[in-house]
């Protein structure tokens, strides 16, 4: 079976309200997209940060800039769908517990957990943009991956979403000097801790990269590591919907992964893969 469970039903720009977007027509299109795409389980994973309860985590400026929605409302909204009910939660170092007590008392079927800031910069925002200045790229990725470890290890998650974000901006940044191997070990150490399912994500074939999250080199040490992986196209937009799934299974398959996570109410099983997609 295949999965898509990292999904937005907005792109992220502004003005793109709740009211304009989560509504049956909306919902509809995604689940002919699904259908289309032979995706049998469709779940929804908002940004935490588009609702106003996560701005008890944090106060970053995109943060209050967006904070707008109610996540309550969202969740309801979701469970009056056949749509899965999940949500992409940053990890906010030193929130911890805050964001324990957002999420437990909801009923979510998973949780995405995901590095996109280390400090107030970003990885992967314009305006963010932790490359402005005079970055050192060994720099970079050795805190993103610590971040990532730490996102891994907090428990507060089932999935890690895209492993390597830090690489999205391809050539047009720079590259560490080590082997990436290096800066993967101690996020591996932590996912092989935490039992944390780790995310194949088609979203990076979009992205100047060009290439799936996590790359090829991460993925073995994750299989080594006895991980488990969830399928996700990070989908924006309905035709985003099992995007790039052809190339994900070849390459899960390649590695020697037959089965990946099947998640509700946040129990996990394994579902089989199917052997060729597309
Ligand atoms: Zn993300
Ligand atoms: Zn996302």
């Amino acid at each position: 079976m295949l999965t898509d469970y990292h999904l937005h039903l907005r792109p992220d720009e502004e003005g793109t309200t709740f009211e304009r977007f989560f509504t049956a027509e909306n919902v509809d299109r995604y689940l002919a997209a699904a259908a289309a795409a032979e995706v049998e389980e469709l779940g929804v994973s908002e940004h935490v940060y588009r609702f106003s309860q996560a701005l008890e985590l944090w106060s970053h400026p995109l943060w209050e800039s967006n904070g707008r929605d109610d996540l309550d409302a969202y969740c309801e909204f979701v469970r009056a769908t056949p749509l899965k009910l999940g949500v992409e939660c940053d990890f906010i170092p030193g929130a911890e517990d805050r964001t324990a007590n957002l999420l437990e008392p909801r009923d979510f079927d998973y949780v995405v957990g995901s590095v996109h800031f280390i400090g107030d910069d970003a990885v992967d925002h314009p305006g963010w943009d932790i490359w402005e200045g005079s970055s050192d790229p060994d720099e970079v990725w050795r805190r993103y991956f610590e971040a990532l470890a730490e996102c891994a290890r907090s428990g507060l998650f089932d999935i890690l979403a895209h492993p390597d974000l830090v690489k999205v901006w391809g050539g047009t940044r720079p590259a560490p000097e080590r082997d990436p191997r290096f800066f993967y070990e101690p996020a591996i150490e932590a996912i092989a801790e935490s039992g944390i399912a780790v995310e194949v994500s088609t979203a990076g074939l979009r992205k100047p990269v060009g290439e799936l999250y996590p790359a090829r080199a991460f993925a073995e040490m994750c299989v080594e590591a006895g991980a488990p992986f969830a399928l996700s196209s990070d989908a924006h937009l309905p035709e985003q919907v099992g995007f790039g799934y052809d190339v994900a299974v070849d390459f899960l398959e390649s590695l020697g992964v037959r089965e990946i996570c099947v998640f509700e109410q946040r129990q996990r099983r394994l579902g089989p893969l199917p052997s060729r997609v597309g």
